[in-house]
């Protein structure tokens, strides 16, 4: 069986006035998007708040469908 793969950067960012966790895709914080916090409705930059960053990797099956979905070795920015 052979599988075909994607890729995905996320982000995780975090709110700085109430500490909640959000995963939004990296291109958000590379362009400097502002985000809002669904917990506390804060305004804040992606780019200042930035936890971590992860590639995601999805391997699709056969009949085009998402079958699973890892981590991918990626250098931090
Ligand atoms: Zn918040």
């Amino acid at each position: 069986m052979k599988h075909k793969f994607s890729f995905l950067e996320v982000v995780f960012l975090k709110c700085p006035k109430c500490g909640n966790v959000i995963v939004e895709p990296s291109w958000l914080s590379d362009i400097d998007q502002d985000f809002q916090c669904a917990d506390c409705g804060e305004f804040f930059s992606a780019k200042n708040n930035e936890l971590d960053r992860k590639m995601l990797k999805f391997a699709i099956d056969e009949d085009e469908r998402i079958e699973n979905v890892s981590f991918e070795d990626s250098k931090k920015v």
